[in-house]
């Protein structure tokens, strides 16, 4: 068994830490007081490899393994837990449609996309389903060699500013098996947004995209007719583990903080740390966020290994956010009054992490696919 990073992933993650350090950290609170990213940066954050991570080579990306995926989620989140956003909406994309797209869609999006010059977001939450996402009801009709794409998306990471987003919709029966997904260019007539008030990750422009018969060429379906939901559950899996380090990261940069308050605020004539009742809750929550750190980088060794990792990879998305979540929450409080105000960076950060609790699946929906692999299909809830 060996724990350790490569040489290289080492120094990934000496040099990611030190940028989030001296350059988001201190940058992290504008999203927070309505300041919207700019395109420019937006190609900024690409020259640091963040949308190319899994991008094929001739497509300007650099094909980086699973675990070096992880490794940038959680140094980028300890400085600004919203760029993690832009590494698992990108991971997604990249695999969907390296493995998926017709190739000159790939050479247009992933070419783009790799360069930072274009968005794309995921497209499967509608109003009236989320965790029960096979039964979406947006729509995809054959017009000659087209489709014309009806409905609602609601929920959407980027809906603000995407270029383009991978939209789910019904092409066959109901279920899971009549889902289809495409590459919807967002400047397509037809297609409108709106974006939501929301308590964190603002960076992002969370929000709905409407569209009303958008005209899309065949060749921007992505995969087979009817192929698009299995597709899904396969890019979702090991972005969960994504998802558990960018969560992990936050945790941890804000109990380093913790630990370095601690050590020199005094009460009644001692640091705060020489108190177990404090050291002790961040001894527990350093231990928590180490296990969601340990499952999160196994399950991304078990997919760079080709074998299955479904069950860690819902642990994962369920521990780390639940453990990073908690963690923030008792690092706010060690500060005292000076922690509840918007100085520090904890109540964003908790905020922050809150959100990906319900992105991507929920607690509820992580614990059904891990007692889904413990007992087996037959036992699961909506099988009769
Ligand atoms: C920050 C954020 C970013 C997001 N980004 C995207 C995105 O980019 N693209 C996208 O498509 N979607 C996105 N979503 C939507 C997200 O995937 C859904 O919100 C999520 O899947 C839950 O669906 P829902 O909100 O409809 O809740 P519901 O499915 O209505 O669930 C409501 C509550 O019921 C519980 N519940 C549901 N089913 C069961 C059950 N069988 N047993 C027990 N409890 C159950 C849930 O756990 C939850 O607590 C995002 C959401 C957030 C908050």
């Amino acid at each position: 068994m060996d724990f350790a990073f490569t040489d290289d992933q080492r120094l990934l993650q000496q040099t990611l830490r030190q940028f989030a350090k001296e350059k988001l950290l201190p940058n992290y609170a504008r999203w927070d007081r309505g300041e919207k990213i700019s395109r420019e940066e937006i190609r900024e954050v690409a020259k640091l490899g963040v949308f190319g991570l899994r991008v094929p080579e001739r497509f300007g990306g650099q094909m980086a393994d699973y675990v070096s995926c992880g490794i940038m989620a959680e140094e980028l989140s300890r400085g600004d837990f919203n760029y993690s956003l832009f590494i698992q909406l990108g991971l997604i994309a990249s695999e969907l449609l390296s493995d998926y797209a017709h190739p000159e869609v790939q050479a247009e999006w992933l070419t783009r996309h790799a360069a930072g010059d274009a968005v794309i977001g995921f497209g499967l939450t509608e109003p009236s389903a989320g965790s029960d996402a096979a039964n979406i009801t947006t729509r995809a009709v054959r017009s000659g060699d087209d489709y014309l794409i009806t409905g609602e998306k609601a929920s959407i990471t980027f809906a603000g500013y995407a270029d383009a987003c991978l939209v789910f919709a019904r092409t066959g029966e109901s279920g899971a098996r009549g889902i289809s997904a495409f590459l919807v260019p967002l400047d397509s007539p037809g297609v409108t947004r709106q974006v939501y008030k929301t308590p964190g990750e603002r960076l992002t422009q969370r929000g709905s995209l409407f569209f009303d018969s958008v005209r899309i060429p065949a060749r921007n379906r992505v995969g087979d007719e009817r192929g698009g939901f299995a597709q899904a559950m396969v890019a979702f899996d090991f972005n969960r583990a994504i998802i558990g380090l960018a969560c992990v990261g936050a945790a941890q940069q804000s109990l380093e903080e913790t630990i370095d308050y601690t050590k020199g605020r005094h009460v009644f004539g001692k640091p705060l740390a020489k108190f177990e009742g404090v050291a002790f809750q961040v001894a527990e929550h350093l231990t928590l966020i180490e296990a969601a750190r340990l499952v999160s980088y196994k399950c991304l060794w078990l997919k760079e290994q080709g074998q299955k990792h479904t069950k860690e990879a819902a642990m994962a998305k369920w521990l780390g956010p639940k453990a990073a979540a908690e963690a923030i929450h008792a690092c706010l409080i060690l500060h005292g009054h000076y922690g509840y105000s918007m100085d520090l960076p904890l109540e964003q950060r908790w905020r922050d992490v809150v959100g990906l609790e319900i992105g991507d699946g929920t607690p509820e929906i992580m614990k059904g696919v891990i007692a889904r692999e413990a007992y087996g299909r037959e036992f699961t809830a909506y099988r009769d």
